[in-house]
C-alpha cells in the first residue's frame, strides 16, 4: 500500500473501502441470463478477452467516490502533507 488521498473531497487520507476485484469469466444464456459455464482465467478460449483491469478499486469512505487505486495514490503524491 502507498499513501492515498481522495481526488474528489481532497481531505480524506485515512478512511477507505478496498474493493477486491473478484474476476469470474462466465458464459451466460442470452435468454435467461443464467450461467451456462464458468471458466478459470486461462481456459475461457480465444474469443474471451481476459480481464485486464486493476486488482483493486477504492472507495473513499468520506465522500463515497469509487476510483482506481492509482487515482488516489497519484493525488497523494501531487498533494503531499
Ligand atoms: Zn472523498
Amino acid at each position: 500500500m502507498e499513501p492515498m488521498l481522495c481526488p474528489a473531497c481532497k481531505t480524506n487520507r485515512t478512511r477507505f473501502n478496498l474493493i477486491e476485484q473478484n474476476v469470474r469469466p462466465v458464459k451466460i444464456d442470452p435468454q435467461s441470463g443464467s450461467i451456462e459455464e464458468e471458466y478459470t482465467s486461462d481456459n475461457a478460449g480465444p474469443f474471451h478477452m481476459p480481464y485486464q483491469g486493476p486488482d483493486y478499486r477504492v472507495q473513499c469512505a468520506a465522500c463515497g467516490l469509487v476510483e482506481n487505486m492509482e487515482m488516489f495514490v497519484k493525488m497523494a503524491q501531487s498533494q503531499s502533507i
